[in-house]
């Protein structure tokens, strides 16, 4: 797979404009400023003592009814999706978006405005890669009321979105990937739309001072009441795609994969970042350490050698590089030319046998049971191997980290282990083994 190196990006200068904030009716002023790289997306509030700064990311999300809101402490802001979803999809990585109120201005309801802002600011390339997240296994999460957004695997960032209203009035369907231009033609001016009865309550409870048909679309029965005509004849599943887009940039990073989504709203939305977050985390968690350790915390090869029996051209590992605990440990292979199985896998195209990383991840499972046992008297046996999974090739020159967890042991006779082969933070293969212990 070809690397992409695609660089981060902040605003050109500062710019802003003023408006109506939607929840309370009130005149705000928004600013957006450039940042230093791996800054992210922030959000300042002016108008407050000590003028407080809090991340655009979802472990600060506080509510979702309507609209998404960030928070931290008592400090609230509000209605954040729009304006995070011009950022992300106008490929704006880092900015200080200041205001001097708790919700920026909600314009005509659509990202225009965020998008003519950004224009206007200019977009720069800084000097430090983007961040990506990759998805490399279905994921999913629905909504008891019927919301559903699958993730799937893609090389790009697509969304698929179908949009139904109550008794699914006004069924829509887009599917596009979402590029800046895209962004800006098809998305960014799709405005928001409610439907009569949804707000009905709002209106009599006066929670919606600063909502009127110039930015907002209201669907009475069959009735499309606008200030100006339909933008597009599907502008609300286009909206929705919008919400999902600046709901999903709460991951902080740029995802390369398909949202295929049904009758999505924030809290859905939401849920889906929430999990992406947190594989993002167990991935981070596992992957390869910069700097190679050596002495007392790992073995070196002639340590390995005095635990396994293996010798060359079968001992597939080079060095330990460190223990967890008691149950994990992480090893290191590296890959050369001169591998012997690169003769006949294959001729003048050399690709590592995947069967050879499962035999990686079994001796260095064994070196962990050999620690843990503590015991010359009984050997562990490779048993089985379940759900392996080769996920990318391995050429010569790739160092492989090798991961092994102890996951049951059962006495003194059988361990399961799941076990990760890593090259250059991607999971190449992995598997769950099983050993059984025998006396010599
Ligand atoms: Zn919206």
């Amino acid at each position: 797979m070809p690397v992409s190196r695609e660089f981060q990006h902040t605003v050109g200068k500062t710019a802003g404009f003023s408006g109506t904030s939607l929840h309370t009716g009130e005149k705000v002023s928004v600013k957006l400023h450039p940042a230093p790289v791996d800054h992210g997306i922030k959000f300042k509030r002016k108008d407050l003592q000590d003028e407080p700064t809090i991340d655009a990311r979802i472990d600060n999300l506080k509510t979702v009814e309507r609209a998404t809101t960030i928070g931290e402490g008592a400090m609230r802001v509000h209605t954040v999706e729009h304006v995070l979803a011009a950022l992300s999809a106008m490929g704006v990585d880092n900015a200080m978006v200041e205001m001097d109120a708790n919700e920026p201005p909600i314009g005509d309801g659509s990202a225009q405005p965020y998008v003519d802002l950004i224009k206007r600011a200019g977009v720069t390339v800084q000097e430090e890669p983007r961040k990506f997240f990759d998805v490399r296994e279905p994921m999913h999460v629905e909504s008891k009321t019927g919301a559903l957004l699958v993730l799937l695997p893609d090389e790009k960032f697509r969304i698929s979105c179908t949009q139904a209203g109550p008794n699914n009035r006004f069924t829509q369907y887009l599917s596009m990937e979402v590029t800046p231009a895209a962004f800006e033609r098809e998305i960014a001016p799709a405005r928001t739309f409610v439907f009569y009865e949804d707000v009905q309550p709002l209106m009599e409870k006066n929670l919606i001072k600063g909502g009127s048909l110039e930015n907002a679309i209201v669907v009475r029965g069959e009735a499309v009441l606008s200030k100006e005509p339909l933008r597009f004849p599907d502008e609300f599943v286009r909206h929705k795609m919008l919400d999902i887009i600046g709901d999903l940039a709460l991951v902080g990073r740029r995802i390369r994969g398909h949202v295929v989504a049904a009758k999505p709203g924030h809290a859905t939305n939401a849920d889906l970042a929430r999990a992406v977050a947190r594989e993002q985390t167990q991935r981070s968690a596992m992957s390869a350490p910069r700097a190679i350790p050596i002495g007392d915390s790992g073995l070196d090869t002639g340590e390995v050698m005095k635990i396994l029996p293996h010798r060359y051209p079968f001992l597939m590992v080079d060095r330990v590089i460190g223990f967890e605990g008691e149950n994990k440990i992480t090893a290191i292979k590296s890959i050369t030319i001169n591998e012997p199985f690169f003769q006949g896998h294959f001729p003048g195209h050399p690709v590592m046998p995947g069967v050879m990383q499962v035999e990686a991840m079994a001796q260095v499972a064994s070196i962990l049971l050999f620690k843990l046992t503590n015991t010359s008297s009984r050997v562990g046996y490779f048993m089985s191997a379940d759900q392996v999974k080769f996920r990318k090739p391995v050429f010569p020159g790739d160092t492989i980290f090798i991961h092994a967890e102890l996951t049951r042991a059962r006495g003194n006779r059988m361990a399961k282990t799941k076990c990760y082969c890593v090259v250059n933070d991607a999971v190449v293969s992995e598997g769950e083994l099983m050993f059984t212990f025998l006396d010599k």
